[in-house]
């Protein structure tokens, strides 16, 4: 990808006027680094600009580069320069642009660290991903561009899953930002949880559950993973326990896992227990996953009838399904001792729920999917995914 010739002419044209302007003004206020520098640049310039009308822009850039003196006037043309180069994809120039500029000892120390930061994001684009840290804790030490420094350090410890380092420059940026970060720590804490239970080590996996709800004791994550934990220890009623804290937590979250509840009722045998929590919590909630649930417990308890006559009247409470209401309703009417038919319709009805509850969506960037994700792949912000309020018309 190269620079069309008029790009480039609009982005160097006021480059060379403010170096024809500073090579004057130097001649009488600075003591001159060398006769050739007076002359080289126009000449230069002019021969960038004739590869540019021969629409040969590669080679004009080459000469750019090479003639253009770096010091505080033209720093900032160069890191735009890179900056662009960058944005094009061209990421081995934009490194030979900002090595260069880091290379001249006229830069100051403002220029210099802001030229360390371009140069550290050219590194991350290429994939190297040491170098870029390395950068970056460099400007962090040197108290230059700390804010912007933490922010890319911490994208590429979660890039890298680093997750006790990620955990540490959080804190800091939290600290230079006076914004707190204690969710997103949280979420830095399961994903060490989980890792640590899926390899079996349920003692380290608790400790940092504990400090994910020390760090946040709204993360639904950690108490997910809580009462997966508990229930792989057979400890189903610490278990239950756990997930019916999200409804304190986020009620929109009860319905991901209103199944495994139900599962840990029936293995402790407590049916009562299992209606009731339901019939209390559908009472609370008006979620079709907690619905759907309920019905399944109905129909094992009271037989089919009951179930269908649960769901048909769930349905005629909630204003968002109006139409699927009167569509039983009519059916109902038509159906005359065909009450099988009812109930295939009804299962259909059902299932379509079921699959509708399973929409998840952004409330950041609007990314929608089908599945549950703690960190964003549209936006890649933490705990802004969530479950579509489920609405049929
Ligand atoms: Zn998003």
């Amino acid at each position: 990808m190269l620079f069309s010739s008029q790009e480039l002419l609009w982005l160097l044209l006021p480059v060379a006027a403010a170096s024809g302007w500073f090579m004057a003004r130097r001649e009488g206020k600075r003591k001159p680094t060398g006769l050739q520098d007076r002359f080289d640049l126009p000449e230069a310039y002019f021969r960038g600009l004739n590869f540019l009308l021969n629409e040969q822009p590669d080679k004009a850039i080459e000469v750019f580069i090479k003639v253009l003196e770096v010091n505080s006037e033209t720093a900032e043309t160069h890191l735009a320069l890179g900056n662009l180069f960058r944005r094009r994809g061209e990421v081995e120039r934009a490194i030979r642009i900002h090595q260069n500029l880091i290379a001249r000892p006229t830069l100051d120390r403002e220029q210099r660290s802001l030229a360390l930061l371009e140069l550290g994001q050219d590194y991350l684009k290429a994939g190297l991903l040491d170098r870029a840290e390395n950068l970056f804790s460099e400007l962090i030490e040197n108290r230059m561009y700390s804010q912007q420094a933490l922010r890319w350090l911490l994208h590429i410890y979660q890039q890298e899953k680093e997750w006790e380092k990620a955990i540490d420059i959080s804190r800091r940026l939290a600290r230079v930002t006076k914004t707190p970060m204690d969710d997103v720590i949280a979420q830095y804490y399961c994903e060490l949880a989980e890792a640590r239970f899926t390899a079996g080590n349920d003692t380290d996996a608790r400790t940092y559950l504990r400090k994910a709800f020390a760090s946040d004791s709204k993360c639904v994550r950690a108490s997910i993973l809580l009462g997966d934990l508990e229930a792989s220890e057979h400890r189903d009623p610490e278990a239950i326990k756990a997930w019916k804290r999200i409804e304190e937590q986020d009620p929109l979250f009860l319905g991901e896992v209103a199944t495994r509840i139900a599962n840990a009722y029936r293995r402790l045998g407590d049916e009562t227990g299992l209606y009731e929590y339901f019939d209390a919590a559908l009472a609370r909630q008006q979620g079709s996953g907690l619905m759907l649930v309920l019905a399944d417990i109905i129909k094992d308890r009271d037989g089919i009838d009951a179930a269908e006559k649960f769901v048909a009247n769930w349905l005629r409470q909630n204003p968002s399904v109006h139409g699927l209401t009167r569509l039983i309703e009519l059916n109902m009417l038509q159906s005359e001792g065909a009450a099988r038919d009812d109930l295939v319709m009804l299962k259909g009805i059902i299932e379509h729920l079921g699959e509708q509850r399973q929409g998840y969506a952004c409330q950041h960037c609007g990314f929608r999917g089908n599945s549950l994700y703690w960190l964003c792949p549209g936006c890649s912000h933490w705990n802004t995914v969530k479950p579509i309020a489920e609405q049929v018309e």
